[in-house]
């Protein structure tokens, strides 16, 4: 389903930019600028596995798009800079570069592109993962699929048995566990996860200190005034999932963890997965509390000026893997599609 959803998607990007109409729409969708959510960058694996693609972009697409930004004319600027323009009104637009999870090949790939261009980022760290105590489940997920012909799991109460020996198994499996696991109650979903890896054999420990940068890796980039280090919780669960005061405490105590190991409380939040069912009003509403200066979503859409009395609740823009071409990064600079998608969201509820 998830592929026809993105064949249809496609289709209609590619009708919107044919169309021409982002050139008419975009005094009204394009808003004050936008804020760019990446995860993993590195060179194209090449596995015909690989559910979780759409969190990685490799290194000459982020390049590209960079070029791609400044030839719009926009601004690549750090979030508080961001603040300061929509609270001042400044009609220049920018975008926000931001990473989510702090993968160890930010490190090694975007950090020295951003170097040499002298561009700002922020790099959002659950402190769960510098030492390697991360549950990577999606990562973990793929890699136990990727590895079995079948899978077996207890589903409230019940055996689920699933095939995963061809290709398109592992990918019709993954996307029913995943979407089920995303559903379920947090302490539920690790269960579950943890018990698969160990049956299948994947050091979920392993891979998060494979994968997420040290604290030594971090405490350098973040010596970089070009970098902004951001708190995204300790364990990155999904805080609406969680009472409030778990929430509360997720999302200060990583803040507080990152002050201790990195010299500075970060003023900078995001909430793990981001969607509605993972952070709302209650959650917007402890960022601020907490002292936070922004917050951002997964919520797709551009920034407006109105967002200045919303900045706990920040929409992005997803660099994703699956839609790495710069007829697509075109279109996102215009908001056009995001307007779209809102509208079509809005009917659809009505
Ligand atoms: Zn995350």
């Amino acid at each position: 389903m998830a592929k026809v959803k993105q064949a249809v998607f496609k289709a209609a990007m590619s009708g919107l930019y044919h169309s021409g109409a982002t050139r008419l729409l975009s005094p009204y969708t394009q808003g004050s600028g936008l804020i760019f959510m990446l995860h993993q960058v590195r060179p194209a694996q090449g596995s015909e596995f690989n559910p979780n693609g759409i969190l990685e972009i490799t290194p000459e697409f982020f390049e590209a798009v960079l070029d791609q930004v400044a030839e719009a004319g926009l601004d690549i600027v750090p979030l508080d800079e961001a603040v300061t323009r929509l609270k001042e009104g400044d009609d220049r637009r920018f975008a926000c570069l931001t990473f989510d999870d702090g993968y160890r090949d930010n490190f090694e790939y975007a950090y020295p592109i951003l170097k040499r261009r002298n561009l700002p980022a922020t790099v959002y760290i659950p402190t769960d993962y510098p030492p390697g105590r991360g549950e990577l489940w999606w990562l973990a997920l793929q890699e136990v699929i990727a590895r079995a012909d079948e899978i077996e799991l207890c589903r409230d109460g019940s055996l689920w048995r699933l095939p995963t020996a061809t290709v398109q198994e592992k990918w019709r499996a993954f996307e029913q566990i995943y979407g089920w696991l995303r559903a379920i109650d947090q302490v539920t979903q690790r269960q579950v996860v943890r018990a698969l890896s160990e049956r299948y054999g994947v050091d979920m420990e392993a891979m998060c200190r494979d994968l997420i940068m040290d604290w030594d890796e971090l405490r350098e980039i973040a010596a970089d005034p070009l970098i902004t280090i951001g708190a995204h919780t300790k364990g990155h669960y999904a805080l609406a999932k969680l009472s409030s005061e778990r929430a509360r405490e997720e999302m200060k105590g990583g803040a507080d963890c990152l002050a201790e190991k990195l010299g500075r409380w970060p003023e900078h939040f995001a909430y793990p997965y981001g969607d509605e069912t993972s952070a709302g009003p209650r959650e917007f509403h402890i960022a601020k509390e907490l002292g936070f200066k922004t917050a951002v979503t997964t919520r797709k859409g551009m920034l407006f000026p109105a967002h200045k009395d919303h900045l706990t609740a920040l929409p992005r823009v997803s660099l994703n893997g699956d839609y790495q071409s710069l007829t697509y990064t075109g279109l996102y600079l215009s908001g056009a599609p995001f307007a779209l998608y809102n509208r079509f969201r809005e009917v659809n509820a009505a």
